[in-house]
């Protein structure tokens, strides 16, 4: 669990979305225990002692260490989702720079679509589906932002939509997975399918304006 956990922190570290320490990572142990990286370690050089147990609630089980400040938003994951045992949470630019922008202009998420690698989040089997990816303003009251997080992930336990991922705005992302490799393949997914939605609005826009014109046949 613990090698698990420092590989799905080391990946994210390689693809430099986690800079300056940033991020927290997490792995469910059982119904009483979560593991967390302590607060402010470099997620690329994890050993087994930046890691730490939490309960449900979010407290240490050894008072002498600190858990990341989001703490809160980890245990909400295991405890709404009973089949996610891991959660990864990265500060990538891009995601912290789309959900910045779309957030001033009161755009609640994103969605996805048509995209041939939306097929490697589980459960979808066609490029013909669209992922939506709610959209939180930031907040140092994480008690209160997870309290604006859990009616959507609520609903969409509800409508057994599927929910891959959040963002919170100018800050980063969240997803999770069952296992390591299914983590993995999430953050790497959507990390691209958001670099991808942000060509795409780039790329649309200067063809609208400037873009070839329709070859005339002669
Ligand atoms: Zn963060």
């Amino acid at each position: 669990m613990k090698d698990d956990l420092i590989e799905i922190a080391s990946f994210c570290a390689d693809k430099n979305l986690v800079p300056a320490r940033s991020g927290n990572f997490s792995a469910r142990i059982d119904s009483e225990k979560i593991q967390i990286t302590q607060s402010g370690k470099d997620k690329g050089k994890l050993t087994a002692s930046d890691l730490m147990e939490i309960n449900y609630k979010g407290k240490a089980l050894n008072p002498e260490e600190k858990p990341s400040a989001e703490t809160l938003l980890h245990t909400q994951i295991y405890t709404l989702f009973r089949d996610v045992n891991f959660v990864a949470h990265f500060h990538s630019s891009s995601s912290a720079v789309l959900s910045k922008i779309l957030n001033k202009k009161k755009i609640k998420r994103i969605k996805l679509a048509n995209y041939e690698l939306l097929k490697a989040l589980s459960g979808v089997e066609t490029h013909d589906h669209t992922e939506e990816i709610p959209i939180f303003a930031n907040d140092q009251d994480i008690f209160r932002l997870s309290m604006e997080i859990a009616p959507e992930l609520e609903r969409a336990i509800v409508t057994d939509k599927s929910i891959h991922a959040y963002l919170i705005a100018g800050h980063g992302l969240y997803t999770w997975g069952k296992d390591k490799a299914e983590t993995i393949t999430h953050v790497d997914a959507i990390n691209t399918l958001i670099e991808s939605y942000i060509m795409e609005i780039q790329l649309s826009k200067s063809l609208s304006k400037s873009g070839p014109k329709k070859v005339e046949s002669k």
